[in-house]
């Protein structure tokens, strides 16, 4: 093989705008060396995917199984992704800058002793090829050299559009059983807990978020009265979390969530660094903030400069005003 080897994990939450935006990097870097981009995957609905993955670019499916491997394990995927990496030798192996991306490629690397370049924004191939990577949450992007025989990296979530690049058609499958050793089945899913049904925060469209500047857990009333007429989620900012006013499952940033909605709508955060790499990725960002001079303001698309419980209140009732029209 002269491509590029996928990992597609599309179990993941928010697993198929994560997966094509993937498959765009993938389809690039393939076009780059002229070659095949072929999915790995331990999925066995592969079948109903297959025609989604095959628009974004993949031209061929390898299914890899094993008797003992019921569920996600990060060391097993990464036995079986070098098995089959020293069978089709690919000039790259790539997969999602997601937590378990990161860990089975992390376990790729650290069987095949290579360095593994995380969370890339962009890759171009050359001698040597070049990255572009997310390095301390966001805050820095480092330019580097990939100087190593075979490249193992992540793309960071959201780090491009997801594009179509082909019609969709039949993709040739190829089965492979895979062999593990003891040392393959060290981590293995016991329990699962399922999210409950509907749009989860990484899934809205429309995010109305709160920060330090809403004052209290009550105030977030107001947020989810607007939330809710936009069919949209509540998220909020780390001072928020800290003072107990929201669960840190609602959390944006660089220790909460990453997501990439149509609509951000941010009230009373003033836009530190490790907020916005969380909403950085939105389409369009509406700030509500009393301070001009505030890093979200700035770096808003829109905003409106005054206090979040008179403006919120007033877009709620406008809205009602014309649904009831
Ligand atoms: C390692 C590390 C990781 C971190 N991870 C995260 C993370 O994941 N997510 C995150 O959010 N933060 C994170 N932080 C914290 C981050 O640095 C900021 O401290 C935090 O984002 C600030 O939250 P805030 O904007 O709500 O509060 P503040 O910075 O205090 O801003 C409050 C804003 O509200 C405005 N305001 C006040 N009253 C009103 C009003 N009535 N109406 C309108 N506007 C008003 C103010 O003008 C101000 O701009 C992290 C920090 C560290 C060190």
């Amino acid at each position: 093989m002269s491509g590029i080897l996928v990992l597609v994990d599309s179990c993941e939450a928010d697993a198929t705008e994560t997966i094509n935006e993937l498959l765009t990097h993938g389809r690039n870097l393939a076009n780059q060396v002229n070659g095949t981009l072929e999915a790995v995957t331990f999925d066995p609905r592969y079948t109903d995917l297959a025609a989604g993955w095959s628009e974004h670019g993949v031209d061929l499916i390898r299914y890899l199984t094993n008797s003992s491997l019921q569920d996600y394990g990060p060391q097993a995927w990464a036995q079986g992704i070098v098995q089959i990496t020293s069978l089709v030798e690919p000039v790259a192996v790539i997969a999602c800058g997601s937590d378990r991306g990161h860990e089975v490629m992390a376990n790729v690397a650290a069987i095949l002793d290579a360095p593994f370049v995380a969370n890339c924004l962009s890759v171009m191939v050359g001698e040597p090829w070049q990255a572009s990577r997310v390095q301390w949450g966001g805050s820095l992007i480092e330019e580097v050299s990939v100087k190593t025989a075979l490249p193992i990296v992540s793309f960071a979530l959201h780090s491009c559009e997801a594009k179509l690049s082909k019609s969709s058609e039949p993709l040739e499958i190829v089965f492979h059983e895979i062999e593990l050793d003891s040392e393959a089945i060290k981590t293995v899913v016991t329990e699962r807990t399922e999210k409950p049904a509907g749009q989860s925060l990484e899934t809205s469209a429309v995010v109305v978020s709160g920060g330090r500047g809403v004052g209290s857990a009550d105030g977030f009333d107001v947020l989810e009265t607007l939330a809710g007429l936009l069919n949209g989620k509540v998220g909020c900012s780390r001072a928020v979390t800290n003072n107990g006013w929201r669960s840190h499952t609602d959390q944006v940033g660089q220790t909460g969530k990453r997501i990439a909605p149509d609509l951000y709508i941010a009230c009373g955060i003033s836009g530190a660094i490790q907020h916005w790499v969380g909403a950085m990725a939105s389409k369009t960002i509406l700030a509500i903030n009393t301070d001009p001079e505030a890093n979200m303001v700035k770096k808003a698309d829109y905003a409106v400069i005054a206090n979040l419980h008179d403006v919120i209140p007033a877009v709620s009732h406008e809205i009602v005003r014309r649904n009831d029209r």
